[in-house]
């Protein structure tokens, strides 16, 4: 199916017939959040309505009911991974989450003055600030790998800058402002040679490319649910078993412990330690709907048709006089983002809107990647499993319409 650039899969999300000033929705802002497919909003209608109960505690039947979703929900996670065990399985808010739990946890306890935390000039500031809050807590310090002109990230250097005291390279796998595909695999390989952990930001790749944690060999793989066709407020961090078991908890309070007493308290094991508190129960429901739906049509599919509508766009885009693709990675995946000459990325979007076209604009919480490029943002079409050409049509028909308005050349 490499050819479709139509899977059809509009009906399933009900949202996609709504009308917005008027006119049919045309979604565009997948990196920021997907929509939900019918599937995922019954599954969590069906939990409150059907299965509702505290998990972990109850002696009650519908607690084990519900403790049981919930663990099934943990093991969707980990089949879409292919991780080896689900006890390698953290349920997070999402990536943030995910992300901080490890710099709070893993960073903050095991890093020294002097030590190095590498990371790549592609991040969102979610793999950024929470390494610097490390930093300052513990006297280490971040090394940036440094991107070329299509927005790929510069191996050469990233081999030189992998010395004796770097601990940790936290990178993501996929650019949510360029689409750069990163390779992840190569880099982790690299810096276990040197003797470094490897965190990978997944946000932008597990909706859109089969991924697997053993292949990677990473230690860490942070995820949101929600860029997932899934709930917000639901995501999951993948550590590496042994790792997990040797980090101390971030959160202190209920179900996380063995024994407590005001003297001391004990911990329970990964991943119970990590999860304080009454969980997103609802959100792993849904969440584990979510990856059913994904794994049903076939994440190889999914990334051949965003892959063939990534490849019309661009020469759609490209055709449009004025409009300028920033980031041309080699291995890219579906995101376009462009600058129009002469209209602000804001004005765009808003002007885009009032045709029902809804993209991004600005700098994606990718300051350094704007700074890099030397613009203040951009506008970002981002792709999905139920994007068409009748979709990146839209896009192009209202640029040019904004175009127009503006009195830009074309
Ligand atoms: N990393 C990347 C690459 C992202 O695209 C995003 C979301 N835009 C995040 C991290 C943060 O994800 P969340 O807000 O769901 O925690």
């Amino acid at each position: 199916h490499a050819e479709s650039l139509d899977m059809g899969n509009k009906a399933d999300f009900p949202i996609l017939s709504r009308l917005v000033h008027g006119k049919r929705l045309v979604y565009l802002d997948n990196g920021a959040t997907t929509q939900k497919p019918q599937s995922v909003i019954e599954a969590e209608r069906r939990f409150y309505q059907e299965s509702n109960a505290n998990i972990h505690r109850g002696v009650h039947w519908l607690s084990q009911h519900a403790t049981d979703l919930y663990e099934q929900g943990r093991e969707r996670v980990r089949q879409l991974l292919n991780a080896a065990q689900a006890n390698e399985i953290v349920f997070t808010r999402g990536t943030t989450e995910a992300i901080n739990l490890v710099a709070q946890s893993w960073a903050c306890s095991k890093l020294s003055p002097g030590d190095e935390i590498i990371l790549s000039g592609l991040e969102h500031h979610s793999n950024i600030v929470p390494w610097q809050l490390a930093c300052e807590r513990t006297g280490a310090k971040t090394k940036v790998i440094p991107l070329n002109d299509q927005g790929e990230l510069d191996l050469q250097q990233y081999k030189q800058m992998l010395g004796p005291r770097v601990r940790l390279v936290a990178i993501a796998h996929i650019s949510n402002a360029l689409g750069t595909i990163n390779p992840v695999t190569e880099m982790t390989r690299l810096a276990h040679d040197a003797g470094a952990l490897v965190l990978v930001d997944g946000a932008q790749a597990v909706a859109h490319q089969p991924v697997d944690v053993q292949e990677i060999g990473c230690d860490f793989y942070a995820f949101s649910g929600h860029k997932l066709y899934g709930p917000t407020g639901i995501g999951a961090l993948y550590g590496r078993y042994d790792l997990l078991q040797a980090m101390p908890p971030w959160q202190g309070g209920g179900d996380m412990i063995r024994t407590v007493s005001f003297e001391r308290s004990t911990y329970a094991d990964a991943p119970q330690r990590f999860e304080a508190g009454t969980p997103n129960i609802a959100g792993v429901v849904g969440l584990a709907a979510a990856i059913d739906y994904v794994l049903d049509i076939g994440l190889e599919r999914i990334a051949a048709h965003e892959g063939a509508l990534l490849d019309y766009g661009t020469k759609a885009l490209q055709a449009v006089s004025g409009v300028r693709l920033i980031g041309t990675a080699a291995d890219k995946a579906g995101i376009l983002s462009f600058v129009v000459d002469g209209i602000h990325p804001h004005d765009l979007g808003t002007i885009l809107d009032t045709d029902g076209v809804a993209i991004r604009a600005g700098h994606h919480c990718a300051m350094p990647v704007m700074t890099r490029f030397g613009i203040p943002g951009t506008a970002r079409a981002s792709l999905a499993l139920y994007n068409n050409r009748d979709d990146i049509d839209a896009l192009v028909k209202a640029i040019g319409a904004a175009q127009t308005m503006f009195g830009v050349e074309r």
